[in-house]
């Protein structure tokens, strides 16, 4: 713990200790070491001065994202008391101790400076961190949108597990009721109540399916006080080890394909696994997880965000128990904290299974790495700092360990696929589905067409509806993917064309029908619909286009006899809302499932027969060197969702441009003839693989400012890197959140040296910040921008 100032003090990490007086600067005391024992281990370090390099930022910055504030109490840090604390007589509470529960009694959370400045106690940080280790305090985390655990009924019987009396005296009470006492014997067995001395927990929903009877049997028998109803708080990410389920088998192809992996990494520790999606790549991940925790190894299992569902972790836990870790990027950061404190005190071969971020974690000795969707966008981070993407970090961090690293995916990135195709990274390639399932077959729909025969109905093309109408009638589910949110993106005066702009960013805003408002995708701002144009004063709005919301409500209304949902950003603010609606889907409790590309991700649904691209027009064509690779991925990703055993799921794809290149491809699953096209556009127009992209940008609150600093910028950086440099550019959003912006981009040699461009950059910088408006704007780099 290190002071700035009069009163702040911050937490650093001892990087190490020498006798070179460092010059330049004033050197600072260490107030206090607040750990006895490190909190990292190696190579951590060595991980965060890599990215710090190769992602242009500060090693501070990456400290900041990967260590938990629950192990780096600093002055800043707000706490609250814990209110689950349970009394522990051999835990001595010191008077100050007893002083800051009174403070925190009385006003909730607060700041530890706070609480230093109305004790007048000095550097409370150790006295706190002592605190927090006993679990009578809490860090705050308001702004952390906190992982809500799922509130489920339970059902249990009123009496001991031995009072056998009690139980025959309710075998009495429900003699003459058939359906009570039907419930009773269900309870029993679900309860295991003869066999185990601690019977199972029973949920309400199983007890009512098991028994056949009604809520209102249920509602008699409680009445009588022999079954009683209660709630319990599920974490769905704790290891649940009474399930236990072996190893899966593996087809011939898998076991083909797992076998040509460990052949792979003989030669080359980094391998890509291309398989189709439905070919099961998460049971040969489990053969090779179960290799590695064989050997004494740990591992890593990094998934995108999105597909960290109970779906998979609860396949995970069956099989590997106890020594499944989860990271999830909604815990709290107590939980964060555990699944850090565990992993530090322990050489146990483990399985991490997590987000981006459990690539900072302190592994003591990692045998592989798995990086599953390798493609997805989401494994970068776009705000703050370090803008890293956690596959690159995983790999240089796997090399570290020595471990092998397998990257999976149906489609994988133009540049993986690359370094694949080049012998820099293994490959193996599992080109047919599980279980002998067909491809799904993507039938393409020329909506020009349709319109001209007034076939559609509106976005509704008449084969998607007939097909969707015939599925469902078979007991068939439908997904409809849309990558609008909202109900109408488009509102427009009719009379003088008004169009409602967002006061703090260059965008129109969305109309959301079930809020009433019109709103700003970027930074959230809002108002509500005018009834009148305040332009003209004439009754004449008008709502355009298909947002999800919108398309839910035309499918209700169109297919009116079955369940429709709805996941996008809006419906799953909640962590749970998005559990719950994959649940329901998955049970079949609905029947259509409309969203953005959430759905597109790799969820598993046994009854999906159809799937329609509604839009495909307002994904392609973006001006962008990775639109088309978007593209591709998404249609064929959600494509995906279609078909299952005994059956050809279809595809719907409706466009007014039913020739182009994408679509052609995704037609036949061409993943090779898609990327012989892209990697031929990239090496003709210089974009990576073939070279290194950096976009810098610039952001001011003043426009004019941030266009002249721009200009001048670009000609300090033209001086160093020539034309390497191209911009300055407003982007097609030109003001968020009332910042103006400034895009730059720096297009290096592909194998240019990151820590060479980071110095280069940083004496442009220290020019051009003689300027003090230079100093007042924010600029920051993207390496790599995905
Ligand atoms: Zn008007
Ligand atoms: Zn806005």
């Amino acid at each position: 713990m290190v002071q700035f100032g009069k009163k702040n003090y911050y937490t650093g990490i001892v990087e190490l200790v020498h006798n070179n007086q460092p010059s330049g600067y004033e050197v600072k005391e260490i107030m206090m070491v607040l750990d006895a024992k490190p909190i990292v281990r190696h190579p951590q370090l060595k991980l965060w001065n890599w990215l710090a390099e190769y992602y242009l930022c500060s090693v501070g910055e990456v400290y900041k994202a990967a260590v938990p504030s629950g192990l780096k109490v600093e002055s800043e840090t707000y706490i609250l008391l814990n209110s689950d604390y349970e009394y522990d007589e051999n835990v001595n509470l010191t008077e100050r101790m007893a002083l800051i529960i009174q403070l925190l009694d009385r006003n909730g959370r607060m700041k530890i400076s706070e609480i230093e400045r109305e004790t007048g106690f000095k550097n409370l940080g150790t006295l706190v961190n002592k605190m927090l280790e006993i679990g009578l305090v809490l860090i705050d985390e308001r702004i952390v949108d906190k992982y809500r655990a799922r509130k489920e009924t339970l059902v249990r019987l009123n009496c001991d597990r031995n009072d056998n009396e009690a139980l025959h005296g309710f075998f009495d009470i429900v003699k003459r009721a058939r359906q009570q006492e039907k419930m009773l014997i269900a309870y029993l067995d679900l309860s295991a109540w003869m066999q185990s001395p601690t019977p199972k927990e029973v949920l309400k929903s199983d007890l009512l399916e098991r028994s056949g009877a009604s809520p209102a049997v249920l509602k008699g028998l409680v009445d009588k006080g022999v079954l009683e109803i209660y709630k319990k708080e599920i974490n769905r990410f704790t290891v649940d080890v009474s399930e236990s389920a072996e190893l899966p088998q593996l087809s011939n192809a898998q076991l083909a394909a797992y076998n040509s992996i460990l052949d792979k990494w003989k030669e080359n520790k980094v391998t890509l696994l291309r398989g189709v999606t439905g070919s099961g790549k998460t049971e040969i991940y489990s053969h090779l997880i179960n290799d590695v925790l064989n050997l004494g190894q740990q591992v890593l299992y990094l998934v995108p965000e999105i597909s960290l569902t109970t779906q998979l972790t609860s396949r995970l836990q069956k099989i590997f128990g106890k020594r499944l870790l989860i990271y999830h990027s909604k815990f709290s950061d107590n939980e964060r904290v555990d699944v850090w404190k565990k992993l530090l005190s322990t050489h146990e071969p483990l399985i991490v299974l997590g987000v981006r971020s459990s690539v900072f974690l302190p592994f003591a000795k990692l045998g592989l790495v798995i990086v599953d969707e390798e493609h997805e966008s989401s494994y970068k981070q776009y705000d703050p700092a370090p803008r890293y993407n956690a596959r690159d970090a995983a790999i240089v961090l796997a090399s570290m360990h020595g471990a092998a690293t397998l990257l999976g995916s149906a489609t994988p990135a133009v540049e993986t696929y690359y370094k694949a195709k080049i012998g820099r990274f293994g490959l193996v390639e599992l080109l047919e589905r599980f279980d002998g399932i067909r491809m799904p077959e993507v039938k393409v729909v020329d909506m020009r067409d349709q319109r001209k025969r007034k076939e559609c109905r509106g976005l509704y093309s008449n084969p998607l509806l007939v097909a969707s109408r015939k599925a469902l009638g078979e007991g068939k589910q439908v997904i409809m993917f849309q990558n609008r949110r909202g109900y109408a993106p488009m509102v427009e005066c009719k009379e003088c064309a008004w169009v409602p702009k967002c006061k703090n960013c260059d965008v129109s805003l969305v109309f959301h029908r079930n809020i009433r408002e019109l709103r700003c995708h970027y930074c959230g701002y809002s108002m509500t619909l005018p009834n009148l144009c305040p332009v003209c004063g004439q009754d004449s709005v008008e709502t355009y286009g298909y947002g999800t919301e919108r398309i839910a409500d035309d499918l209700n209304e169109i297919f009116n006899e079955y369940r429709v949902a709805r996941m996008d950003l809006d419906t799953t603010r909640n962590k749970d809302a998005y559990e719950d609606i994959i649940e329901d889907f998955s049970s079949h409790k609905t029947d259509i499932l409309v969203g953005t590309q959430m759905v597109t991700k790799g969820l598993d649904f046994e009854r999906v027969r159809v799937v329609g691209v509604l839009n495909a027009d307002s994904i392609l064509n973006y001006p962008d060197f990775r639109s088309n690779e978007r593209a591709f991925n998404m249609i064929e990703q959600v494509a995906g969702r279609a078909g299952r055993k005994n059956e050809v799921g279809e595809v719907y794809v409706q466009t007014t441009d039913p020739n182009n290149q994408i679509i052609e491809k995704v037609k036949t699953h061409d993943y090779e003839g898609y990327y012989d096209e892209q990697i031929d556009e990239r090496q003709r127009f210089a974009y990576p693989p073939f070279t290194k992209i950096v976009n810098i940008y610039l952001k001011h609150k003043d426009e004019r400012m941030v266009n002249s600093l721009a200009v001048n910028y670009v000609l300090e950086l033209r001086k160093i890197f020539g034309n390497r440099v191209l911009g300055p550019e407003k982007p097609i959003v030109g003001r968020v959140a009332n910042y103006y912006i400034q895009s730059i981009m720096l297009k290096m040699e592909a194998n240019a040296s990151m820590r060479k461009v980071k110095d280069l950059l940083r004496t442009v910088y220290e020019r051009v910040s003689i300027d003090k408006n230079m100093r007042s704007a924010i600029l920051y780099y993207d390496v790599d921008p995905v």
